[in-house]
């Protein structure tokens, strides 16, 4: 039975997707994972220590990511919703146990992301001992911009990441300050799951993360990528 024949008993949502720089077929998203404290600033303003025996993961919903651009929604159940700016690899070839060096060959783009984060739960989560699922899982919480070929020689292992919230300059780092550089994170996050074409990886955010208000403008960058620039509402 193929595809086309089978019948559901109502209409499954479209695939989410994501826009592709200078082509017309979009990015079909499979799944976004997180990696936590990849920067060593961010996890210390958290009140954490890196732990640089291995990265730890998170997951975000295909359907919560969403294009990086015009009116983004402040979550509900909240008083503390938080930008995160991330670099973002969207995987286009997938395999397991994926070697360091040929990891970078699996990323089809490159684009800058915001992982967005009801902070209040998290904190609430960590204390007692729970999943954060609804602290990051959250609907258009996973903010992309348009996603840039890999085939443009981008380098994930350098460049300036920042972000700005109305005007006045709210996050600014390196990508030499990862903590597990995104080859290693694709080798790492290989052994746990046979990655997919689809999948998003989210590789952390650096130090400085804040809280949105209603008409906040925020506009992320990394040097090489595309800019995004949205309004929370
Ligand atoms: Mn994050």
């Amino acid at each position: 039975m193929n595809a086309s024949s089978t019948e559901f008993v109502f209409q499954p949502l479209a695939p989410a997707s994501l826009p592709i720089a200078g082509q017309e077929a979009r990015f079909p998203v499979h799944r976004a994972f997180c990696v936590g404290r990849n920067y060593e600033a961010h996890a210390k303003e958290m009140g954490n220590e890196v732990d640089r025996s291995a990265p730890f993961y998170f997951m975000k919903s295909a359907h919560h990511i969403a294009l990086a651009a015009g009116e983004q929604p402040i979550a509900a159940r909240t008083d503390n919703y938080h930008y995160e700016v991330e670099l973002v690899m969207a995987v286009g070839r997938g395999g397991r146990d994926i070697a360091e060096a040929e990891a970078l060959d699996h990323v089809y783009a490159y684009a800058v992301g915001l992982d967005m984060t009801r902070r209040d739960l998290q904190a609430n989560a960590k204390e007692k001992g729970r999943p954060w699922d609804t602290a990051k899982n959250v609907e258009s919480s996973g903010l992309v911009s348009v996603l840039q070929p890999a085939s443009a020689g981008f380098d994930p292992n350098q460049g300036e990441i920042g972000l700005e919230q109305n005007g006045r300059l709210a996050q600014k780092a390196d990508l030499s300050e990862q903590v597990w550089r995104p080859a290693e994170i694709i080798a790492d996050l290989s052994t746990y799951y046979c990655l997919q074409p689809g999948d998003l990886i989210f590789t952390g955010t650096p130090a400085a993360v804040g809280a949105v208000a209603p008409g906040d403008r925020l506009t992320g960058w990394i040097d090489g990528l595309a800019r995004f620039d949205l309004t929370m509402v």
